[in-house]
Formats: C-alpha cells, structure tokens, sequence
C-alpha cells in the first residue's frame, strides 16, 4: 500500500529539529506525546495578543510580557566563563531598556549590530533601579519588509510542567517545535474530513487551515474560525456516530407492535385520571405511542423534573401494552419507593379490571410462589417492585414494556438484563429520571436513547420557597418548624453524609437527633430519624411512620432524595447545604412542594463560603426550574461531574465546551439527523468522508483521525 503524504506526522517527535532521544521522553512521560501529530493535538490553551506594542515608558515588572519595537544601540560581552553574558542597550524613543543575555552569548552577538530594528518580546524585571528585559524573544525587523508572521499575530500559550521547562521545553520551547511542525505541512498532511456541502453550508474553514490557525493565528478572527470549525468537528463526529449507531439499532432490532390503543387506556383516560394532562404529558404519551407502533424496540429516557407527574405517563404507556397483549413491569430502585407507586397505581388498575401485583427481595415463601406463578400464566397484567424484578427466577408471560423509574440508580448491565425476560423480541424500554440532563449533555450521553422532557408542572403547584440561614438563627429556625407543625404539617431535616461511613458525618447526624429531641420534647412532637446505617426494615418502618403522619420531623441522610412522595411534609431543611451539590440540593427540595400549602425549604450553611457555595446557595434560591439548575451546574462542574452521568465520563472533548457550545452541538446533531435520514448507510459519493468517521471509532478521541 502506498503511504499518504500524511504519514509522515506519525513520525516520532524525535524526528523534530531540537528534540533529542531525553527530550522525547519526557514529552511522552509528562504530556503523553509520542508522534507528530499528537504534538499538534496539543492545543495552546490561551494565546497572547502580539498585533498590539507596549512603550519602554508604560511597561512595568508586573509579571506580563509585553511586546516593544525599537533600536538596539550598543551591545558588548562581559565576564567570562560562566558568568560570560552578552548584554545590550534598546530604545524605543519613550524610554531605554537594558537586555541581558546569558546563553547563546555569541550567536546573538553575531546577529546584532549597533543601530538594528528589532522587536522584543518578555517580561520586564528591575535590576538596579533600571528595566531590564533577560533573555528576551527578539526578531529583526528587515528594512521596510514585515517579519515572518509568528511575531505579529497571536501566539500560543501551551501548558508544560516543571520537568518539561528545566529541559528547554517550557511554553516558548513547545512553541518552537509545533512552530516547526507546522512550517512543515501543507494541506496534504492534514486531510479534509467533513464534506464541501457541510463546510460550505456552515461557513467553516478546512481542516488545515484549522489546525494552523488553532496554533498560530494572526488575529481574533482566524483564532475563532478555527475554534469552530474544530469543535463542530468534534461534536458532529460523537453526534454522527451515536446516530449512526442508533440508526443501525433500529435498523435492526425488531419490537413489539402496539398498533391499537384500546380499551383499558380509554377507560383508564375517561374514568380514573383525576385531573387534565399537562400538554407536555400528551407530548411524551404521544411520542410513546408512535415509538411503539413502528415496530422498533423503543429505547426511551423521560426526563421531568421531580413533581412533573412521570407516574402518570408511564401508567398510560403500560396500558398500551396491556391493551395489546401484553404486560408491563415497573422497577424502582427502593422498597419505600416501589412500595408507594404499587400503592397508588394497583388500584386504579383494580377498578378498570387489571391486576398489579408487587414484588421485592422481602416477598418469599409461599406468597412469592404465587406470584411467579400468576406472573407465568398471564394473570399479572402489571408487576411493579424492586430490582427484584431482574432476577433470573422472575418469568414473564408475554412481557411487552418495561418502565424504570429514577434511572441512575440503574446500571446498563441491569437493563440489558431485562431484555432477555420477553422471548425472542427486547420489550420495549421507558426509563424516567427526575435529574435533569442539560440537552446537550443529555445529547452527547444519552445520543443512542430517544430522549422526551416534561418540561412543564402541572398546574397550580405553589413554588417552594427557599431561603437560606445560618446557625446563629437556630432559635428562630425552631420557632419556625414549630409552627408549621402547629399547622398540621411535616417537616424533613437531612445532614449531609458523603459517605455512609463517615463516622463525623454519623455523629454530625446523631448530634442533630438530639438537639431537635431538646427542642421538640416527645409526646407533643414524635421525630423519626433515618440513615443507611439503619437495618432495611427498621429505614422502612421509619419511613412508614412519616409517610402516615405519625411522625412530624424525620431527620435522615440523603437516603430520602430519591421519588419519595409525602404530600403533607411542607419543609425541607437541609443542614450544611454548602456541602451539597446543586443537582443533589434540587432533588432534595424536590420532597416538599407536592400538596396544595406554601412548602419552604430551608438551607443551613456555614458563616463562611467558597465563591462557588456560594453561587450554589443563590441559584437554590433564585430558581425552582430543575432545567436552570441543571445549566448552572455543568457551568460550575462540568460535565464529567454531573450526577448520575458519572459512568459516561469517557468522552474528552478538546476544542467544544458543553457549556459553551450547545447551539453548534445542536447544529451538529440537527444536521447528523438529516443526512442520515437521506443517506442512512452513507453510501452516497458526497457523503465518503462521514462514512469514515463512524466507521473509524476511538470514541475516546474525536478529532483524532489524521484525515
Ligand atoms: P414525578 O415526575 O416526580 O414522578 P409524580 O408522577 O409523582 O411526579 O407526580 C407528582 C404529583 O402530581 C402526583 O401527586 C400526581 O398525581 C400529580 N400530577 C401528575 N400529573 C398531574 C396533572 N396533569 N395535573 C395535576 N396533578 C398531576
Ligand atoms: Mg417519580
């Protein structure tokens, strides 16, 4: 096979003028940098602007560099040996500079002579009371002529480490060999790898010209045309792939028809629905139905705030299946959780003529004979419990969907699990989650699910109003609590616990317990306390007490941020807030605000904050939507760090920012969309190249292909 011209970046940096055998090591050790082109892959992560020129007179020793254009007007060399240095007189007509040298003595020397034009390039130091510039970057500007371009426009800034500096590689020696790199090439080397029709359409530059202008751009504007051009790049080949992906699955995986929608959902949507959808519920019942109708596995995340009536929604989903022959399975990650949705959905079922029964780890014996066996025989329309569910034991009749409910508690592996529980064809598969995924996060994890929001509340519901506190108001806190109680309501208090076996957390907890049992003397006030510590079924019965009113305060952990719902608790108090994620802090809110009264949640924090606990404990307070919150979390975090998506961490993005760059990602993904829907194979002549992105697939680097 003939070897493109391009090959020649595979070649080891060692290949490179100035990079020696220990140079390259180093590199590969401290930066993971082996050939050329990884060389180039290393973008600067800032430029310096050098169209514009400071004067002698405005510069001072404030640690930036500064560029000046000026004469030298004397030179001479002094001392020797070691303390040999060349050193030198400029002007710029505002003011005189002394310039010192201690290496390369005699080369520079050599280059310049009384009266050259030059243009400098360092940072000023004082050195006996008079500015002094120590080897500074220098340039000789030719009669009339403008210098080579790297003087006037932006130059890079690469990050280097302590080792890398002390061995000539600091940010002006990474500068040099990428310099040097890409003196080298020209188009050939860095192919094109997005069609014309794309470019053209969206106004980017080419690839080469990306790759020079990222490094080595004269001006804001090339530097920018560059940026996007490589971070749409980045983002339409993750996008591409994971439609492409998709496309195939679907392509390919066959599913269960539900062509009719019957009886059991009319009467269900006539007779048992207590209240009017939300228009974005019809949406996503909407979107249901035509995924299930195509005969396609479905493959969809529900994502809705907490309050957003997800329940609902499934409920009709699952009907669709039963009105088709089919049963439905609902998972929940725990027995309070399962337990309270088999309450409210087994009998609504009952009174249209359907059979839900419940199943968890706690159902044995003889009772869990009976189940299994109504579930074989196709007695059981709908089984809802824990994951339980999963277990190999557990053997459907002809199970059509399944729903689970809160899915990051899920791993992938579980619901691969369920697959196997329906025969020959998957069930279809509805997942819901009340973390909000900003949509381009969401985009770019979940790029292979179908994706539907319930971006609205039912209405009606009272804003939680939330403000924030510290321990010196503890009194007035109390007062507070004491009168909602008065009222008939509930109150929740939950301390952080990071780790469940953080024994300080624990006592942090306990300590809270009984503080509050000072001030909430028994039997006026009954407070229940719940952590992970706590057996299964003394957590379970805790949290019975408190779901049937006959606790007023339950002091927990985090173990309640998920689903459970307790219309009659109104307050939510979060002790040490400033330890809590956004994310986390909005689930937990989530709890109170589901009843008709004015629900408050009451953030307690430390005097002193971080900058950015701060800013957690303002958007906590300013905002309610869990959309917004989600945004400002990625902005705070990024998007490795956000709940629940920590197991897709594995994309590493060089040039696109999620939080910054959602409109080309949706670009991206909008116009994937529509070329594979034109050409789904992409075996269309003008579409060769984005044959090649999906099919060459280091998921882990986007921009990694040569071309
Ligand atoms: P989540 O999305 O957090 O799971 P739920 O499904 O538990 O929310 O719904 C929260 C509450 O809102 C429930 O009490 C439910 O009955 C109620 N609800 C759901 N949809 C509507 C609606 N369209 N109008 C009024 N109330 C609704
Ligand atoms: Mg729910």
């Amino acid at each position: 096979m003939l070897r493109s011209s391009s090959s020649k970046l595979l070649n080891p940096v060692t290949y490179i003028k100035g990079v020696g055998p220990s140079r390259s090591d180093l590199l590969l050790k401290e930066k993971g940098i082996k050939s050329q082109w990884d060389m180039l892959l290393d973008f600067p992560f800032r430029h310096i602007d050098r169209t514009r020129f400071g004067t002698i007179k405005e510069s001072a020793d404030d640690g930036f560099p500064v560029q000046l254009k000026g004469v030298i007007t004397h030179a001479k060399i002094a001392g020797t040996g070691r303390g040999k240095r060349l050193t030198a007189n400029f002007t710029d007509g505002t003011g005189s500079l002394s310039l010192v040298w201690f290496q390369g003595v005699s080369r520079i020397d050599k280059m310049i002579t009384p009266g050259i034009k030059v243009i400098l390039f360092g940072k000023l130091s004082l050195y006996n009371g008079k500015k002094t510039m120590a080897h500074p970057e220098m340039e000789i500007v030719e009669d009339g002529a403008l210098p080579p371009s790297q003087r006037t426009g932006l130059q890079p800034v690469y990050s280097t480490t302590e080792k890398l500096s002390s061995r000539g590689l600091d940010a002006r020696g990474l500068r040099r060999i990428i310099k040097n790199i890409c003196s080298q090439l020209t188009e050939r080397d860095i192919r094109e790898t997005l069609p014309k029709y794309l470019l053209n359409k969206l106004k980017l530059i080419g690839r080469y010209q990306a790759f020079m202008w990222i490094h080595f751009p004269q001006n804001q504007e090339q530097l920018k045309a560059a940026r996007k051009r490589l971070a749409f790049e980045e983002l339409f080949v993750l996008q591409l792939r994971m439609l492409f992906r998709m496309s195939a699955r679907k392509m390919q995986l066959k599913g269960f028809k539900f062509d009719q929608v019957g009886q059991y959902f009319h009467d269900y949507f006539s007779k048992e629905l207590p209240f009017e959808l939300t228009r974005a519920q019809k949406r996503v019942i909407k979107e249901i139905r035509s995924d299930t109708r195509t005969g396609i596995q479905m493959n969809r995340l529900v994502q809705g705030d907490v309050g957003s009536g997800k329940t609902i929604v499934s409920v009709m989903a699952m009907l669709l299946a039963i009105d088709n022959g089919f049963q439905a399975c609902m998972m929940a990650p725990t027995e309070i959780l399962a337990t309270q949705h088999y309450l409210k959905i087994s009998d609504q079922l009952e009174r249209i003529g359907l059979k839900a029964t419940f199943l968890s780890g706690n159902v044995k014996g003889k009772k869990r004979k009976e189940v299994l066996e109504n579930l074989r025989e196709g007695n059981i329309h709908v089984l809802i419990g824990t994951h339980a569910l999963i277990e190999d034991w557990v053997v459907f009749h002809k199970l059509g969907l399944v729903v689970i409910d809160e899915q990051h508690r899920f791993g992938v592996h579980q619901r691969a699990k369920l697959w196997k529980k329906s025969g020959n064809l998957p069930p279809h598969v509805m997942v819901m989650t009340a973390t909000p995924i900003p949509r381009t996060l969401a985009m770019t994890l979940y790029g292979d699910l179908d994706i539907s929001t319930i971006d609205e509340l039912p209405p009606g519901r009272k804003p939680v109003k939330t403000t924030r506190t510290n321990d010196r108001y503890r009194g007035r806190l109390n007062n507070f609590l004491k009168s909602e109680i008065a009222k008939g309501r509930q109150v929740y208090i939950v301390y952080p616990l990071i780790e469940e076996s953080s024994k300080l957390d624990l006592a942090n907890l306990q300590q809270g317990y009984e503080d509050l049992l000072g001030q909430f003397p028994r039997p006026q006030y009954q407070i229940g306390i719940v952590h992970g510590k706590l057996k299964a079924e003394d957590k379970d019965m805790e949290m019975r007490k408190f779901v049937e009113g006959r606790t007023n305060i339950l002091v927990s952990t985090t173990v309640i941020e998920v689903g459970v719902n307790v219309p009659n608790a109104s307050v939510m108090v979060i002790e040490n807030a400033e330890r809590f994620g956004l994310s986390q802090l909005h689930q937990l809110r989530g709890r109170v605000g589901r009843g008709a009264d004015q629900s408050h949640c009451i953030l307690v924090t430390g005097y002193k904050l971080t900058k950015v606990a701060r800013k957690r404990m303002e958007i906590m307070c300013s905002t309610n939507d869990g959309f917004v919150i989600a945004e400002e979390d990625l902005k705070i975090r990024g998007p490795g760090e956000i709940e629940g998506t920590r197991q897709s961490g594995d994309i590493e993005l060089k040039v696109a920012n999620m939080a910054q760059d959602g409109l080309i990602l949706q670009t991206a993904r909008k116009l994937g969309k529509k070329i594979l829907e034109k050409d789904p194979t992409l075996s269309h002549p003008v579409n060769e190249l984005l044959k090649k992105i999906v099919e060459s697939d280091s998921a882990s680097r986007l921009l990694g292909r040569i071309g």
